[in-house]
């Protein structure tokens, strides 16, 4: 521990469970009780945008009723209190990491609170139900969607994802089913580069051959003692 400056850490959908939101990939591969192709492609989108639009406009509502738990508060501890370099990438789109205090956080799939201006790119932060076809606030063409990286679009910001992997000393995925690319990708990408690779999750994923350390257990238990540890280590 003594020689690490720079962590990059991974989380997931699991890292959210504790609060009350539903994974992914439980069996039957549903979200919420829709099918992936059904509410996450752009296929999706251009088919049946009321559907698509609807089930955003419940996740984003479903917000006002959950709270950041105690994996979410313990990252935000660490980032306070880390002097050196930091990153937080969630591929969440909840906004529990921001509300426990977390800010050296990229949401690489997008935020349920937030529209994109799907002709001119432009992203603005939004409450309450986003209707297809809404205006868009800069070029005022009707095209706002969910702020939403669909499956087969770019995630965001990955060349800032792929130069801070290059440069980590350790790698923490925490919650994630290692099922979903490019995010599934990091923890090769960081070993090759020499990070040390620690994985925390509720069981085995389809990634955990990759890491040096898998421990398994709840985010709101594990988070919190990992995050000690690390501290604790910067302190001595
Ligand atoms: P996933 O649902 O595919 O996998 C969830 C992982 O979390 C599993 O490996 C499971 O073992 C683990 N897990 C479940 N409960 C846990 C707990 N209490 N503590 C620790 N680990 C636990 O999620 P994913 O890998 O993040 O991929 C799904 C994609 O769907 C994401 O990219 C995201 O964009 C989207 N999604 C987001 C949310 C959210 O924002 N909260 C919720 C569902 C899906």
């Amino acid at each position: 521990m003594s020689e690490i400056r720079n962590i990059v850490i991974l989380t997931g959908a699991g890292i959210s469970a504790e609060s009350g939101i539903a994974t992914f990939r439980r069996p039957g591969g549903l979200w919420e009780g829709h099918r992936v192709e059904d509410v996450c492609t752009p296929e999706a989108l251009a088919a049946d945008a009321t559907l698509v639009h609807r089930f955003y406009d419940a996740r984003r509502a479903a917000l006002n009723h959950v709270a950041p738990n105690a994996a979410h508060v313990a990252l935000a501890r660490l980032d306070a209190a880390w002097t050196g370099e930091l990153l937080i990438i969630t591929q969440n789109v909840d906004d529990l990491h921001e509300r426990a205090g977390t800010k050296r956080l990229l949401h690489m799939h997008g935020e349920l609170r937030s529209a994109l201006c799907g002709l001119c790119g432009i992203r603005t932060a939004w409450e309450g139900p986003l209707p297809p076809g809404a205006p868009c606030p800069d070029c005022g063409e009707n095209a706002l969607r969910p702020d939403i990286v669909f499956f087969g679009e770019m995630p965001y910001q990955m060349d800032r994802i792929e130069q801070a992997l290059e440069h980590a000393d350790l790698f923490v995925s925490i919650g994630t089913s290692g099922a979903v690319y490019p995010a599934a990708g990091f923890v090769r990408l960081a070993a090759h580069d020499g990070a040390e690779t620690l994985e925390l999750n509720l069981e085995r994923s389809a990634g955990s051959d990759w890491f040096n350390e898998t421990r398994l257990g709840p985010a709101s238990v594990l988070v919190p003692a990992w995050v000690e540890e690390v501290i604790g280590a910067q302190a001595r």
